[in-house]
C-alpha cells in the first residue's frame, strides 16, 4: 500500500488535505472518510494479471491483437527513435508470405480483432506489405487493420489500396518540434501532397491521426494541436500518441528533461493547457483523464493493471514473418534486451511455449509501487533497465502528474500544489514551488474536457 497526503487548495482556496490510495484508489477526506463522489459498484474479483519478470516469463496466446513485424528498415533515421541501433534480423520478402499464413492457419485457435503492420517504415516493404495484407484480409474480414508510417512514401495508388483494405492509419509527424526528430516529410512537396491525399480519404470515417511525441523541445501540446489544425483545416481531427518519448540511447536521453527546473516548467505548462482546453484533440488528454475518473470512480485496485504498452499481456502478440515471437513490434529476433535476455520470445508454431523473459513488469520496480502517477502511467517501457529506465520513469512522472492533478481538481473541485509520501522533493513539490515562488501554479479555471467515467 502507497498512501499519499495531497496538499490542495478547495474552490474558496483554502488549504485542504486529501488521502489518496495508489494500490486502491481510494480518495479520502483528512478525516478519513471517503470523498464524496458518485462511485461505481464494480467487482474486481476476477482480472488480476500476470506480472512478468526474468523470472516469471510472460505466455502468449492466440492474439487479439497481432503485430507484424516487416522488418526495421526505414528511409529516415530520426534521433530518439526506440529502434536506432536495433540489430537487424535476416530480411524477409513476399516470398515469406504463404509460409507465414500457413503458420497462421494451423497456430492461431481465434481471428485477431486487431491485425497491425510495423517496420521501419512499413511502406518500404510495399511489395511485401501488399500480398501479406490482402491475404490476411481474405482470412480475416472482420479484423481492424492499423499501420504508423511516416508518410513520405504515400502515393494516390497506396491511399486508395489503404482505403480499400480498410487501414486505419498513423502518420508519425512531430508538429512544430519535428526538426529535433529528423527530416520534414511536409517540406518535400511530394510527401507532403501525398500525405493530405490520405487525409482527404480517411479523415471522414476517422481513420487516419497525425501521431506526435512531446520531448524537451516540444512540450507543447497546444502548439502540437495548433499546428496540425492549421495543416488541415480540419476542427475535428485527431492526433495520436501525444505522450513524452522513452529514451532508449543517447539520442533519447538528449530529449528528455534535463533538470528540475526544466521538469517543474514543463508540469506548468501541460496543466495550463489542460485547464484551458487547448488540447482535447489529443487523445492522450482525453484518455487520461478518463483513466484517471475511471480510477477513481470504480476504485480500481493497482493489482489490475498491466503494463502501458499492453505487451505483457498474453493477448498481444508481435512476430516477423519468419513466425519468430518478439517482445515487441519494435524489436528483432537478433536483438538482447538490457537484462541479457533475448527478444526473440519463441515461434508461433509453439506458442505454448512462448517466454518473454526480457521484461519486468511496474509491480516488480519499487519505484512504481510507491508512485501516485502509476494507475495511469502503469510504469515506463517494460524492458528497459539503468539510466535509461530512470529517465523514461522521470519523463513519465512529469507527463502524468499534471493530468493527475487536473483529474482531481474536476472531481473534487481541490487544486494539488504537493504530494505527500515516499517520494524525492522534486517529485512531491509538483510545480516548483519551494524553489521558484515567483512562478505560483497557473491560475486556476474550470476544466474544459468533457470526461465521464464511463
Ligand atoms: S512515473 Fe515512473 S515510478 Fe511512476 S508509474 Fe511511471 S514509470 Fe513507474
Ligand atoms: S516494450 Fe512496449 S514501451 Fe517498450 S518499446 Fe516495446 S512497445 Fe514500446
Amino acid at each position: 500500500m502507497a498512501r499519499f497526503q495531497l496538499k490542495a487548495h478547495d474552490r474558496r482556496g483554502q488549504d485542504v488535505s486529501l488521502s489518496y490510495d495508489n494500490q486502491t484508489s481510494e480518495l479520502l477526506d483528512s478525516d478519513g472518510s471517503p470523498w464524496p463522489l458518485p462511485y461505481v459498484d464494480k467487482s474486481w474479483s476476477v482480472g488480476a494479471i500476470e506480472a512478468i519478470s526474468q523470472s516469471s516469463p510472460g505466455a502468449k496466446s492466440s492474439p487479439a491483437v497481432l503485430k507484424i513485424q516487416l522488418g526495421l528498415s526505414c528511409n529516415y533515421a530520426c534521433d530518439y527513435c526506440s529502434q536506432r541501433f536495433v540489430p537487424h534480423a535476416e530480411e524477409t520478402t513476399k516470398d515469406d508470405v504463404p509460409a507465414f499464413m500457413a503458420l497462421l492457419e494451423a497456430n492461431l485457435s481465434e481471428s485477431p480483432q486487431r491485425i497491425e503492420f510495423w517496420g521501419g517504415e512499413p511502406l518500404v516493404y510495399i511489395k511485401t506489405l501488399k500480398p501479406l495484407a490482402e491475404h490476411l484480409r481474405a482470412k480475416f474480414p472482420n479484423a481492424s487493420f492499423g499501420m504508423v508510417t511516416n508518410g513520405t512514401l504515400l502515393t494516390p495508388e497506396i491511399n486508395a489500396w489503404l482505403d480499400e483494405m480498410g487501414f486505419g492509419v498513423g502518420i508519425s509527424h512531430d508538429g512544430p518540434g519535428q526538426s529535433a526528430r529528423g527530416p520534414d516529410p511536409l517540406e518535400d512537396a511530394q510527401a507532403k501532397a501525398g500525405i493530405l491525399d490520405l487525409y482527404e480519404r480517411l479523415a471522414p470515417q476517422r481513420r487516419i491521426s497525425f501521431n506526435a511525441m512531446v520531448h524537451r523541445t516540444n512540450t507543447s501540446r497546444e502548439a502540437i494541436a495548433q499546428f496540425f489544425l492549421k495543416l488541415t483545416g480540419d476542427p475535428t481531427l485527431v492526433i495520436g500518441e501525444g505522450a513524452f518519448v522513452d529514451p532508449y540511447d543517447a539520442g533519447g536521453l538528449a530529449n528528455s528533461l534535463q533538470s528540475d527546473d526544466q521538469a517543474f516548467a514543463f508540469r506548468r505548462q501541460s496543466l495550463d493547457e489542460i485547464r484551458r482546453g487547448r488540447i482535447v484533440s489529443l487523445d492522450v488528454a482525453r484518455a487520461r483523464m478518463r483513466d484517471w475518473v475511471k480510477s477513481i470512480l470504480e476504485r480500481q485496485p493497482a493489482s489490475v493493471l498491466g503494463q502501458k504498452c499492453g505487451m505483457d499481456n498474453a493477448d498481444n502478440l508481435a512476430v516477423d514473418l519468419h513466425g519468430n515471437v518478439l517482445t515487441c513490434q519494435n524489436v528483432s529476433a537478433v536483438s538482447m534486451a538490457p537484462n541479457g535476455e533475448s527478444h526473440k520470445a519463441g515461434h508461433l508454431s509453439d506458442l505454448s511455449s512462448v517466454a518473454v523473459k526480457t521484461s519486468t513488469h511496474w509491480s516488480h520496480r519499487q519505484e512504481c509501487v510507491n508512485c501516485p502517477v502509476l494507475q495511469a502511467c502503469k510504469g515506463a517501457c517494460m524492458f528497459l533497465e539503468g539510466p535509461l529506465w530512470e529517465a523514461a520513469c522521470d519523463n513519465a512522472y512529469s507527463d502524468h502528474v499534471s493530468f493527475f492533478v487536473a483529474a482531481f481538481e474536476h472531481l473534487t473541485g481541490c487544486s494539488v500544489y504537493r504530494i505527500e509520501g515516499d517520494l524525492p522533493e522534486s517529485r512531491s513539490d509538483i510545480f516548483g514551488l519551494s524553489v521558484e515562488a515567483s512562478q505560483g501554479v497557473p491560475e486556476r479555471r474550470v476544466i474544459p474536457i468533457g470526461v465521464s467515467h464511463a
